[in-house]
């Protein structure tokens, strides 16, 4: 068997810093549980720089992360995105698949031009058009992972594949010696390892990592296991898998049983030294291991995990908040560590408790993961230096040009509204297209209801089209809201199922601004929308024009979202 080193670079995050030096509670060079050993060969092998401690964040909001159903991104905001994921520390950043389709290679291409720290790695399946596609969209990448992936479960061989178990090796192995003709980093995910009988799934790692895989994926595709049974797997490949100590072991799990953060921590503890995960556990289904918990988990227990990260975590909140609002997945209430009431302490008991002495119902203190304590921040009278201070603390990277657009409309939105929040300032950088243009092929022009008891709600809507051609007409519906839906699906023939509608408080007080999200099914998928308004009827007319102008433009083009569908992803 070939012990090929891996001439990898080293990976150090731009924050490498002593993770538990604050809190004091361990350092050392133990491995975990006892089943690692120390991974530095001859120098090539040097992702963890010796520190056998040092577990490698591969982010993978840009990629399993968007395919949440939609949840996709423009191209600017998967630039903030990834700009926020540098800032945070991470050392992988997986920005797409590029084989998926031509807004997926572009994206990725952006992301290495222009986030320079971490990893940029891009998806690809085991043949030569998906691993030239990553080439295209990552050779200007200073630092560049291509990331090939093969299922290897037997329902996937069988049912998908259709290919036999020699074929599959053989498949793997020249997808990784392809990708390593181009690239010196390689990983190898080996697609539902989870559900693969562990002997073969032993094999065609070993074939993998000799044929100059540098990383190996062991990914829980479909959320399958439960943590005994995904350490079993690690500890076995471990092992029985010749070499699998030269290169580094990746978990990367997904959520279908609320499992995900519990399993990739089992499989760290047997030594995997790179957990896949996204920020705020978006992704395919129930989604991925959620970034937060696992970093926050490694620094909270570090008397029993005894491993680091690079992540900065007080930018974890931030990250949190500006994945949410470009993605419009609302972060629930009660979500570990960034939710609303992470570190809200409500009962009285628990309140004498915490002022007596904090630790007593306090795990982890909010200025650690960045929660923002003070809500209220600018007015009238801030300048533009305060606005752009409050973007960087919020999580914005904006350029010159950006902020002069957000602070004009920050001037506006203060001569109505006395108070300025956070949230009313992210709602102005999402909602006022500053990330990028989603386009807009319909704008709304006027807008009136009649509604009330005993009388049936009409609406009349005068929208205006790419042409500037003016368009008017009248419905009648359940609600005022529902005819002026009506309205709007005349005028545009644009006809949709609509799924969700949410109206939140983005800020407080009377003048406060009330967010419409709306998720609607359309025959050619589905579509999320989110606007902005002082008056609801306004705003959810927006919301329901957002996605109107995302169908009529083909903002997430279906047949994308279908060729993903059909590939399949670890
Ligand atoms: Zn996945």
């Amino acid at each position: 068997m070939s012990t090929k080193s891996v001439d990898r670079q080293p990976s150090a995050s731009p924050a490498d810093v002593s993770f538990f030096g604050a809190s004091g509670t361990m350092r050392g060079s133990h491995s975990a549980a006892g089943t690692h050993s120390p991974t530095s060969v001859g120098g090539t092998q040097t992702v963890t720089e010796g520190a056998p401690d040092r577990v490698i964040i591969f982010d993978t909001t840009l990629r399993d992360g968007e395919q949440s159903p939609g949840a996709s991104m423009n191209l600017g905001q998967k630039l903030q995105v990834a700009k926020a994921l540098r800032e945070l520390g991470v050392d992988v950043i997986e920005a797409g698949f590029a084989a998926a389709s031509p807004g997926d290679l572009e994206a990725i291409r952006a992301v290495s031009r222009e986030v320079e720290g971490p990893i940029v790695a891009s998806l690809s399946r085991c043949n030569k058009g998906d691993i030239e596609a990553s080439w295209q969209a990552l050779k200007d990448a200073p630092r560049r992972r291509c990331h090939v992936f093969l299922a290897t479960s037997p329902i996937h061989r069988d049912f998908k594949l259709k290919l036999a178990k020699e074929e599959i090796i053989k498949r793997s192995v020249d997808g990784v010696r392809l990708a390593r003709e181009k690239f010196d980093d390689v990983e190898f995910s080996a697609e539902d390892s989870a559900r693969t009988e562990l002997e073969f799934l032993a094999e065609v790692v070993e074939r993998a990592i000799e044929a100059g895989a540098g990383t190996v994926n062991i990914p829980d595709t479909v959320g399958y296991a439960l943590p005994a049974t995904y350490a079993e797997t690690i500890r076995y490949l471990k092992k029985h898998v010749r070499g699998i100590d030269k290169v580094v072991v990746s978990v990367h799990c997904h959520n279908d049983l609320g499992l995900a953060v519990a399993n990739s921590l089992a499989g760290v503890m047997e030594g995997a030294r790179q957990v896949e995960c996204t920020i705020n556990g978006i992704g395919e289904r129930a989604g991925n291991a959620s970034l937060e918990e696992i970093v926050m988990a490694f620094r909270t227990r570090g008397d029993v995990l005894r491993v680091r990260t690079g992540v900065q975590t007080e930018r974890l909140y931030p990250t949190s908040r500006l994945v949410s609002q470009v993605t419009g997945l609302h972060v629930q209430r009660n979500k570990a560590i960034v939710g609303q009431n992470a570190f809200a302490h409500e009962a009285g008991i628990h309140q004498h408790g915490m002022l007596t002495h904090r630790e007593t119902y306090e795990i982890m203190r909010p200025e650690e993961v960045g929660f923002a304590k003070s809500q209220l921040v600018l007015g009238k009278h801030s300048g533009r230096h305060a606005l752009k201070e409050r973007l960087v603390a919020l999580g914005y990277q904006l350029d010159d040009k950006a902020v002069d657009q957000v602070f004009q409309e920050f001037k506006v939105l203060a001569d109505k509204k006395k108070d300025i929040y956070d949230a009313d300032i992210e709602a102005i950088v999402v909602h006022g297209q500053i990330l990028g243009q989603n386009g807009r092929a319909w704008e709304l022009e006027a807008l009136s209801t009649t509604s009330g008891t005993g009388t049936l709600p009409v609406a009349s809507v005068a929208l205006r089209n790419a042409e500037g051609e003016k368009l008017r007409d009248v419905a009648a519906g359940d609600g005022p809201v529902d005819a002026v839906y009506r309205a709007i699906e005349k005028i545009t023939g644009i006809g949709v199922k609509l799924r969700d509608y949410q109206i939140v408080s983005v800020s407080t007080g009377e003048d406060a601004q009330g967010e419409v999200s709306i998720e609607v099914e359309h025959k050619t998928g589905v579509y999320r929308g989110r606007a902005l308004s002082t008056d609801i009827v306004e705003g959810s007319a927006r919301a329901f024009l957002d996605v109107v102008n995302r169908i009529a433009l083909k903002v997430s083009p279906p047949a994308e979202s279908e060729a993903r569908a059909e590939m399949g992803t670890p």
